[in-house]
């Protein structure tokens, strides 16, 4: 008995959670961004880390991919969660990278998995340049994890940009701005 379907590559793991369609909120009178229906932080997600737009294609070499990537003679990357309070009920959750040392790259792969994640500390320098925002200063900033089925998230700076940036509430237009094609883009009305 054959059946194609059942070996289609076409297939993986991973789950869907209900996401996207039109929101149910009224869109803010200031910048036409509705609020997410169930009260949740926006994602807006940055899918590698900006230093490989700096590398010649043929000379990238990297291991895995997301949430781990080492890049060699660059450096190791990790994915995590930068979350900034925003004006009027808006939140956003940048998704982003850090660059760890080796040891901890290491060590967040192995406990990946196992009850020892929720004790997960880690160091290390914001790889994207996130808009609005100035660029970051070259600082460490600290990654803890907040729940078990997430990514860690930048919790804490010695440095002041990135205090400000984790604890002050931000006015939500000006930093959703470079964003609002994403955020407002409803689907083609044909092909
Ligand atoms: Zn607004």
């Amino acid at each position: 008995m054959t059946n194609a379907k059942t070996t289609s590559s076409n297939v993986s793991r991973s789950s869907r959670v209900k996401g996207g369609g039109k929101a149910s909120l009224e869109p803010c009178a200031c910048c036409g961004i509705a609020p997410d229906s169930r009260g949740r932080p926006f994602s807006i997600t940055f899918e590698q880390p900006d230093v490989i737009d700096q590398i010649h294609p043929q000379l990238l070499d990297t291991w895995g991919g997301d949430p781990f990537l080492a890049i060699k003679a660059v450096g190791f990357f990790i994915r995590v969660i930068l979350p900034v309070k925003l004006s009027d009920g808006f939140a956003v959750d940048f998704g982003t990278w850090i660059e760890i040392d080796n040891d901890d790259f290491r060590a967040a792969w192995q406990s990946w998995n196992f009850p020892e994640y929720k004790d997960l500390a880690i160091e290390g320098y914001v790889a994207n340049q996130i808009a609005p925002f100035d660029k970051f200063p070259h600082t460490l900033v600290k990654a803890t994890v907040r729940e078990p089925e997430q990514v860690p998230y930048l919790t804490s700076s010695d440095n002041e940009v990135f205090t400000k940036l984790l604890t002050e509430t931000w006015p939500h237009a000006s930093v959703l701005a470079p964003y609002a094609d994403l955020l407002k883009s409803e689907p083609p009305l044909e092909d």
